[in-house]
């Protein structure tokens, strides 16, 4: 595909309800959550950087990468998160741009949770946000996860607001109603997008 859909959304807001269903209608869904594993998985070259720069403590008994170990050694050492921030960023936009060349839908939809936050937005074809008010972020995300309540909000607060993703948004789908409203919203967005990948090619 050569059109790209950016998705983005808060916690909870509902982008994996929504790239579900562009999937179900056949759509690549390429999720940058994922690729950020990948790029340091076993066996790669980010993660024997890694290694090189941490030492083997930074693995668990499997070979794999610590996580729980590196996020506690990035909590208290800023100038480590923007050494792996350089490390990993490329190689996860190397990715995202091969998956998304390979991918043989009309369009494809690149899913990243912190669009706003990073500077990838101005790569995408159309910004996709979902939206709903905090209130109900809040409630959902407590539901699926069974977290309190100041977890969630802590989280919230270290995001982009509600109007900063809205600011970047070509589509926004209102996803405070009821799942049978957002197949509505996304059957027509899919027939938009299908429309203009195609004139693209004309
Ligand atoms: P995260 O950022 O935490 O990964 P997300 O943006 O992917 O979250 P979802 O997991 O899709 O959000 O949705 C959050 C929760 O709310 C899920 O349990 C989901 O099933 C539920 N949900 C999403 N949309 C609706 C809706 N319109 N009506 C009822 N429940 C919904």
């Amino acid at each position: 595909s050569d059109f790209i859909v950016g998705l983005t959304g808060g916690i909870g807001s509902g982008k994996t309800q929504v790239s579900d269903r562009f999937a179900a209608k056949g759509i690549a869904v390429i999720d940058t959550d994922l690729l950020a594993r990948e790029v340091v998985a076993k066996g790669t070259a980010g993660l024997a950087a890694i290694v090189d720069k941490l030492g083997p403590e930074i693995l668990q008994p499997d070979g794999e990468l610590d996580r729980a170990k590196l996020r506690t050694r990035i909590f208290s050492d800023e100038s480590l998160r923007q050494w792996l921030n350089a490390l990993t960023h490329p190689l996860i936009r190397e990715q995202m741009v091969l998956q998304c060349a390979q991918a043989q839908s009309p369009y494809a939809v690149l899913v990243v949770p912190l669009l706003v936050e990073s500077a990838l937005h101005s790569q995408m074809d159309r910004i996709l946000v979902v939206d709903v008010p905090e209130s109900v972020q809040i409630a959902r995300t407590c539901q699926r996860d069974s977290n309190d309540e100041a977890l969630v909000r802590s989280i919230l607060k270290r995001q982009a607001s509600r109007q900063q993703r809205l600011a970047i948004a070509d589509d926004v789908i209102d996803n405070s109603g009821t799942l049978a409203q957002l197949d509505q919203q996304l059957d027509r967005l899919h027939q938009s997008y299908l429309r203009q990948a195609e004139d693209r090619h004309v």
